[in-house]
């Protein structure tokens, strides 16, 4: 057993069926995580909404220890940025209240990322993205929902200022769980978005030799992502106060080691950055299992 793991949350694994090859699938990472004696892993997917397999998991293995949980990212091919979509992830399960339990904004399909991926005027036009003057209406009434539910908003791949905006909104509508994947962010950026009380979150694919390959995520076309060096995670870590930080793997490609061995990796190396077992905890186990209420 891989003494990192035990009783340690990773919220962020792509191990679901995709369009390009994962290094797994649902039922063996489910299979790693039991035997590692992990708390609870969530499964994110570019394509639908997680719930329904997490559920189908539960419901096949009542005996788990492990707790198993999804979620919608709300990309085009999972039914995209519409309130509805969002109101039918909630029920999305075989048993009662036991939904999405959080929703996303688009991680591929945004102006942000399109641009940088330079993709064509009309692919971008059409991406989701957060007016200066405030969210869409659409995108209000699914914050709204989200409040309601008191689940996890994820904001997604936006632009720092996008982001400050879509928090600030989120805040005024009464969304009390919010987590930022930051991996991409400055340190001022995670400054500014500290006095909303979020949570950032920092997987192991960033540090990765996942970023140095042109993959392909969403569609045919392949892209880097903008990985971080060590150094600078420490920085941001440190910024935000590892009571604020969530560390995931964000593994399933098939590059990257099995998601366990990912976050094991991962865990290490922040622990070989300087970071303390109590922080560690903090990162691993009590703030997702607070965010998630699992
Ligand atoms: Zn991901």
């Amino acid at each position: 057993m891989l003494s990192f793991l035990e009783n340690s949350v990773d919220n962020h694994i792509h191990c679901c069926p995709h369009i390009n090859k994962r290094s797994t699938d649902i039922f063996e990472v489910v299979e790693h995580a039991e035997n590692n004696k992990m708390y609870a892993i969530g499964l994110m997917d570019n394509f639908s909404n997680t719930s329904g397999y997490a559920s189908l998991i539960k419901k096949h293995f009542p005996d788990l220890n492990l707790k198993i949980f999804g979620g919608l990212i709300m990309e085009p091919p999972a039914g995209g940025v519409s309130y509805e979509n969002a109101k039918i992830s909630l029920g999305y399960s075989y048993f009662e209240n036991d939904g999405a339990k959080f929703i996303s904004f688009p991680t591929h399909h945004t102006r942000h990322i399109a641009i940088q991926e330079q993709r064509n005027l009309n692919y971008i036009q059409d991406c989701f993205y957060v007016p200066n003057e405030g969210p869409t209406y659409e995108t209000s009434k699914i914050l709204e929902l989200i409040a309601k539910k008191n689940i996890v908003l994820n904001t997604g791949h936006l632009s720092p200022e996008e982001t400050i905006i879509l928090v600030k909104a989120a805040k005024s509508l009464g969304v009390e769980k919010i987590l930022v994947p930051s991996n991409n962010f400055t340190k001022t950026t995670i400054e500014k978005l500290k006095i909303f009380n979020v949570y950032f979150e920092f997987s192991y694919f960033f540090v990765s030799k996942a970023t140095e390959v042109p993959l392909t995520h969403v569609d045919d076309e392949r892209h880097k992502i903008r990985g971080i060096k060590l150094k600078t995670l420490k920085d941001l870590i440190k910024t935000a106060d590892p009571k604020n930080v969530i560390l995931s793997s964000d593994c399933g490609v098939s590059i990257l080691p099995k998601p366990h061995l990912g976050f094991y990796e991962f865990i290490k190396q922040v622990h070989e950055l300087g970071f303390t077992m109590k922080e560690i905890d903090y990162m691993i186990k009590t703030n997702s299992k607070k965010l998630f209420r699992i």
